[in-house]
């Protein structure tokens, strides 16, 4: 007989259970709180858009663009892609949801998102981001309030110990324009040096060149020309009043003078919250601002800051999740309790409380489900307490026991 072959988990997805699970909530929990606290609305935007959305947006020399999308031919012939990321998407729904009439707009996503690179720790083809954008600020107290977002969300996740952010501005247009031709000059002097990756990006993209990590382009990455000499005094100031704004808000960063983003329309802020205990995986958040990006997408000109963090790569920073915790087991032994267990049991859920039931085996066995669902109580009900109308009420932590009628259970339970 020919034997049915199973079905595989496509390489680089995950299914995300128990203790993994666990963590994935927290991220996603403590998001909404603060979130909420900064008044950031949630916004929910399609998990595929048409492809020119990402490559107009990401740019098409862009590793994501060029190399790691999920792009495919849908049964009317439009090519779609699966989001890479969520600000071309939420920048796509700006404009075409004439969302300018909210500006400045607050806005926080987050769920599954696609890339085609090789998997290993920490890099996935669907993982899961959070998001959070401003649009239509073009005041550096924008890029402040995102990164005093972050940095909250780090520390009530408890892992701001370890991850540093790092900061650095790309100017305004002038800036750019007279940076990028110095790096240009640098470059070139310097060729001959430069990793076959280098000198495609020397072409393209020449500012991708200052994070390479071929440690071919480091020596010459590192010597290159700092953006300082051509800041204009509005750059300048612009730069001055996001790490001012920092200082007073209490969060601390480092200046990190390569650290860039690629593409044309990045102005000012660039940052990346860092950590070393990821290994090659560390940059946890990173975001920057793209005054230039619903432009380029036909827009009318509009300013936004914003950034993505890795759920996973939070998750994995963690500390072991805390055990789940549940009000009740209800423990039934014989045919009548169990009818009546079914009917307690709605009751208690009705009521608001969390709670189960264990039906099998004997009562060593179901007290021991009832302990590994991490129940408070176990309460217990046989023929005898059938006959008064009452449960055995068991305190799983100190196994103290005591009687309780059924109406009053949810009271009872409640109140302890
Ligand atoms: P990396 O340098 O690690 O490839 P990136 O620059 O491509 O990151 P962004 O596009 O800025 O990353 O995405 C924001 C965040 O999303 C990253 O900081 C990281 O936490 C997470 N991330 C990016 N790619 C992956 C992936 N393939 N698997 C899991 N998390 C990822
Ligand atoms: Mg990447």
């Amino acid at each position: 007989m020919a034997r049915i072959e199973t079905p595989n988990r496509i390489r680089g997805t995950q299914d995300i259970f128990g203790d993994e699970q666990r963590r994935f909530a927290t991220v996603l929990d403590r998001f909404d709180h603060v979130r909420k606290l900064y008044c950031f609305q949630r916004v929910d935007i399609p998990i595929f858009e048409a492809t020119n959305v990402f490559a107009r947006s990401m740019g098409e020399t862009s590793d994501v663009v060029s190399k790691e999308m999920y792009s495919f031919e849908d049964r009317g012939g439009d090519s779609i892609t699966l989001r890479p990321e969520f600000t071309a998407g939420i920048a796509r729904a700006y404009i075409t949801e004439g969302w300018q009439q909210h500006a400045p707009l607050k806005l926080v996503t987050s769920g599954p998102v696609f890339r085609y690179e090789r998997p290993q720790k920490g890099r996935y083809r669907q993982f899961h981001q959070i998001d959070a954008e401003i649009l239509g600020a073009p005041e550096p107290a924008a890029d402040v309030e995102l990164l005093v977002l972050a940095d909250q969300l780090l520390r009530e996740l408890g892992i701001s110990d370890g991850v540093t952010l790092q900061l650095n501005t790309l100017g305004d247009a002038e800036t750019r324009e007279a940076w990028r031709a110095a790096l240009v000059a640098h470059f070139e002097a310097h060729r001959d040096a430069l990793s076959e990756d280098s000198l495609t990006r020397l072409e393209k993209n020449p500012l991708r060149i200052l994070d390479s990590k071929d440690p071919r382009d480091r020596p010459i990455a590192d010597s290159a020309p700092d953006i300082d000499a051509f800041l204009t005094q509005e750059a300048a100031a612009f730069f001055k009043a996001v790490t001012d704004g920092l200082d007073a808000a209490g969060v601390a960063w480092t200046r990190n003078s390569r650290l860039v983003r690629g593409l044309d329309y990045y102005r000012h802020t660039a940052f990346e919250f860092v950590t070393d205990r990821l290994g090659a995986q560390g940059t946890v958040l990173a975001g920057g601002r793209y005054d230039g990006l619903v432009g380029s997408l036909g827009g009318a000109e509009t300013p936004g800051v914003g950034w993505a963090a890795g759920v996973e790569r939070l998750a994995m920073l963690l500390a072991e999740p805390q055990a789940a915790t549940i009000d009740a087991v209800i423990v039934p032994m014989g045919d009548a309790a169990n009818l009546r267990a079914m009917g307690i049991l709605a009751e208690l859920r009705r009521a608001g409380l969390a709670a189960d039931m264990a039906f099998r085996g004997n009562m060593k066995k179901r007290l021991q489900k009832a302990d590994a669902l991490g129940a408070r109580f176990a309460i217990i009900i046989g023929d005898d307490e059938l006959a008064r109308g009452e449960a055995a009420v068991k305190q799983l932590g100190s196994g103290v026991q005591t009687a309780v009628p059924f109406a009053g259970l949810a009271e009872a339970l409640k109140a302890s």
